[in-house]
């Protein structure tokens, strides 16, 4: 998933429709309950700031929100912190479209666990957008780690990434090195919703109740994929216009 110009489109988008009141690049540091609604301190540019809100509408990670709303309730910043997120590392590869000696003609690949290979599996990014190369070029993303990977750490990402470069070069029959090699470990990539998860939602549920106008979202609530977390995202627009117009 994606857009024609990148991920960073969605973000510019909310800037420039919500003017003044979009705050970018600003750290939440804790949330607290007064008599009227919320009490939010942020950093922006070295200077911390507060502000009152009637609402809050959280889509920060799950182990970031259990920090925020310590004073609030510490049973739920605890039960959010068992969330798991194991880290992912993404790998970018670039090759001349010549060294690629087998058609592109899907969206990629993923690998069964059994292969027993470094990675997870493949997106070949230039056939699914195509003006992310020039016509001479493509590229791709590799996912390396996962949750079944627990060696994956920033000690050991180039081991990963000279492997699956390797393993990467078999598969799609590429004699070639790189053209142009990046990546970046996402040392908490996507929380897991392990066996423990029900109790884990039920105190989200019950924090809210208890919290009238603090509203709960992230993809550890209602799914990880894009797609999901849009869903969500109109499900928390529906219950905070509920909550105003009560
Ligand atoms: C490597 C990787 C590849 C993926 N690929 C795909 C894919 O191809 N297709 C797909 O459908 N899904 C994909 N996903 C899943 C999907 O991208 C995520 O589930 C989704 O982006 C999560 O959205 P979110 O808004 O819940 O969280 P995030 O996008 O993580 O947003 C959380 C935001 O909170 C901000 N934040 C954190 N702390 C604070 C703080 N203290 N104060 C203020 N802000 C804070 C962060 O800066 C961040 O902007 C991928 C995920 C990963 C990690």
């Amino acid at each position: 998933f994606s857009f024609k110009n990148g991920m960073q489109v969605l973000p510019n988008k909310f800037e420039k429709s919500l003017g003044k009141s979009f705050l970018s690049s600003s750290e939440i540091k804790s949330i607290t309950k007064n008599d009227t609604g919320y009490k939010v301190i942020y950093l922006k540019d070295n200077i911390q700031k507060g502000l009152l809100a009637d609402t809050v509408v959280s889509t920060v990670p799950s182990y970031v929100l259990s920090n925020l709303i310590a004073d609030i309730n510490k049973e739920t910043t605890n039960k959010l912190k068992e969330i798991f997120y194991p880290s992912v590392l993404v790998l970018y590869l670039g090759y001349k479209k010549n060294s690629v000696k087998r058609d592109l003609d899907g969206f990629g690949f993923l690998i069964p666990q059994k292969e027993n290979k470094s990675f997870l599996g493949a997106i070949w990014n230039s056939t699914l957008f195509p003006n992310r190369t020039t016509n001479d070029d493509v590229c791709f993303t590799l996912f390396i780690g996962g949750a079944l990977n627990k060696e994956l750490s920033n000690k050991t990402k180039q081991h990963f990434i000279d492997k699956s470069i390797k393993e990467f070069s078999e598969i799609m029959n590429i004699q070639d090195e790189p053209s142009f090699i990046s990546s970046k470990l996402w040392e908490k990539a996507i929380p897991q919703y392990n066996l423990d998860y029900s109790t884990q939602l039920k105190a989200i549920e019950e924090f809210e109740k208890e919290n009238p106008g603090f509203f709960i979202g992230g993809n550890f609530r209602r799914g990880i994929a894009l797609g999901d977390c849009f869903n969500s995202a109109e499900i928390l627009c529906d219950q905070v216009k509920e909550y105003f117009n009560k």
